[in-house]
């Protein structure tokens, strides 16, 4: 779906859609800024949503928000590459920044759920690298759901209860990466997105690269 634009190495390439999907708990949140930190050429797709705003959560960096009726306008304008319904909320990727960036050779991490991937995958496979995180036990997912302190019990146990559903889709990612610690999960990421960058499919500037350098051996 991308038309290429120059990559890190001075070849034409096309940039790929990179989504790290896990129940909530499981360090995705930490990973995905640790890589946005450290990537250079990775870009985030910032979400819409209809779920109320969290302490310290910043409009228009964490998420869109936005009323139920301006999402529903979203959907019914086309305006989104995919969407999904998670706890109750609408949760959804605006095309228009995605578009933009692959075209111009950038990479998009995405924090969608599995229903999001699904789509993404049927509309641009190609594109898509997909990555689930899975926490190393249940304890540990249920200490980090306490540790976040940002919702309420309630939340906490409804998440928890939802979390071995989400995990029934791990067979359905590209990569699994289990968080039991997050430097190391951190570097399992990292090195997944560095290969994929060297798939040889992407990179569409290669046969004018290697021509060159043809010529250039062959004066
Ligand atoms: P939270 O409310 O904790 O920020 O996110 C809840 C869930 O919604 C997470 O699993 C997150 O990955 C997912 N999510 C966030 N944005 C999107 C989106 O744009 N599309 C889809 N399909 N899921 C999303």
């Amino acid at each position: 779906m991308s038309s290429g634009g120059h990559g890190f190495d001075g070849v034409e390439r096309r940039g790929l859609m990179f989504v790290l999907s896990s129940p909530s708990g499981a360090g995705k949140t930490t990973l995905s800024r640790l890589l946005i930190e450290r990537m250079p050429g990775l870009r985030m797709s910032v979400s819409a949503t209809t779920r109320p705003k969290r302490p310290g959560e910043v409009d228009g960096r964490d998420y869109l928000f936005v009323d139920k009726s301006r999402f529903e306008q979203m959907v019914g304008q086309n305006e989104l590459l995919e969407w999904a319904t998670v706890f109750d909320n609408r949760y959804g990727t605006p095309s228009a920044p995605v578009e933009a960036a692959l075209s111009a050779g950038q990479d998009v991490l995405f924090d969608i759920d599995w229903q999001g991937t699904q789509q993404l995958r049927e509309k641009a496979r190609a594109d898509v690298v997909s990555v689930f995180i899975l926490p190393p036990s249940a304890a540990d997912l249920e200490k980090r759901l306490h540790t976040r302190a940002q919702d309420s019990d309630e939340v906490i146990r409804g998440r928890m209860s939802r979390a071995s559903h989400e995990m029934s889709h791990w067979a359905e990612y590209d990569y699994i990466v289990i968080n039991h610690d997050i430097d190391e999960a951190f570097a399992e990421v990292q090195s997944i997105l560095k290969a994929e960058r060297l798939r040889r499919e992407r990179r569409t500037g290669l046969t004018t690269f290697v021509r060159k350098l043809q010529q250039q051996l062959e004066k």
